[in-house]
C-alpha cells in the first residue's frame, strides 16, 4: 500500500484517524486508493487533519470494529489520544446494523467525531435527522452484507454442481488450464510447492526420529535393557554415534530420512520397540 502522509496529533480538535477497510472477495470499487481519496477529501472539507491509518485489509463487514486487528485498538483507547474517525462511508465501520450502531453512539458518548464521505461536517447523532440517516446506512450496509453473503453462497453452490474448481487450490496443488484463460481442466500436484511440503515432511521426520533416539538411549542407560532395533542407530537418525551404540545400520537410510520412516511406507516415525 502506498505510504500515506500522516501530522502529529496536537489536540486541535480536528485530529482524526483515517479508517479504511476492505474484505476479501467483494467491494470492488472500494479500492483502498478511492477510499483514501475520499477520507482525505471528508477531513479536509470539516478543516481536520489526518494523524493515522486504521487499514484493515482482508477484513470482513461481518467483523465487530472493536475487534478489527487497526481500528480495534483505536476504539479501545490503547493507541493514545484522537478526535475522531474518517471513513470513506459508514460501512467501511462495517457492515453489521448493530456493531455499526454501537460504534457510532460510542465515539459519539466519548466526545470524539465521526466523518464520512458524502455528508456534510460530523455526524450529529443528537439531531434526529442525522440519528435517523446513520441507522439508515447501518441498515443499508447490513442488507448488502446479506445480499454479498447469499451472492457468495449461490455462486458456491453452482460450482459444486457444475463440478468447477472456485477460489484457490490448497496449497501444493495447481490448476492446469487446456490453454491460457481457458476454464480449468484438472487439479495437479504443484512440483515446486510440493518438494518444500515433502522437504518440511522430512526434516520434521528427522527430528522425531532424533527426539526418539535420544529417549531409547537413555532408557538403556538407566536399565540396561536393549529397547533398540539394530536399524535405529545413531547414523541412521543423522547423528554422530556415541560410544553406546557404535552398530552401523545394516540397512542404507536416503540423507534426510530416519530408518524408520525409510522401513515403513506409511512414514511411521516411532522406533520399533
Ligand atoms: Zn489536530
Amino acid at each position: 500500500m502506498t505510504p500515506v502522509i500522516t501530522t502529529e496529533y496536537d489536540g486541535c480538535g480536528k485530529c482524526l484517524v483515517g479508517v479504511r477497510r476492505l474484505s476479501r472477495k467483494t467491494d470492488a470499487t472500494s479500492s483502498p486508493e478511492r477510499q483514501l481519496d475520499q477520507v482525505v477529501a471528508a477531513v479536509a472539507a470539516i478543516g481536520g487533519h489526518i494523524i493515522a491509518w486504521a487499514d484493515d485489509w482482508e477484513v470482513s463487514g461481518a467483523t465487530d470494529p472493536l475487534t478489527r486487528p487497526a481500528l480495534g485498538p483505536w476504539l479501545r483507547g490503547e493507541l493514545g489520544p484522537y478526535a475522531g474517525i474518517a471513513g470513506a462511508a459508514v460501512d467501511r465501520i462495517g457492515r453489521n446494523q448493530r456493531d455499526v450502531l454501537n460504534t457510532g453512539y460510542m465515539i459519539k458518548d466519548s466526545g470524539r467525531l465521526m466523518v464520512s464521505h458524502g455528508h456534510d461536517g460530523p455526524w450529529d447523532l443528537d439531531d434526529p435527522t442525522d440519528e435517523m440517516r446513520f441507522s439508515m446506512e447501518a441498515f443499508g450496509a447490513q442488507m448488502e452484507l446479506r445480499a454479498i453473503q447469499k451472492r457468495n453462497r449461490d455462486a458456491a453452490l453452482k460450482s459444486r454442481a457444475d463440478g468447477r474448481p472456485r477460489g484457490k487450490t490448497s496449497y501444493g496443488y495447481r490448476y492446469v488450464r487446456l490453454y491460457t484463460g481457458g476454464k480449468v481442466d484438472r487439479v495437479e500436484i504443484d512440483p515446486v510447492a510440493a518438494e518444500i511440503i515433502r522437504d518440511a515432511r522430512r526434516r520434521a521426520d528427522q527430528r522425531l526420529a532424533r527426539l526418539a533416539y535420544l529417549r531409547v538411549e537413555w532408557w538403556q542407560a538407566r536399565c540396561r535393557a536393549p529397547l533398540r532395533h539394530p536399524g535405529f542407530t545413531a547414523a541412521a537418525v543423522g547423528m554422530s554415534p556415541g560410544p553406546a551404540c557404535g552398530q552401523a545400520t545394516s540397512r542404507p537410510t536416503p540423507l534426510g530420512m530416519s530408518a524408520a520412516s525409510a522401513a515403513d511406507p506409511r512414514g511411521g516415525t516411532a522406533p520399533p520397540t
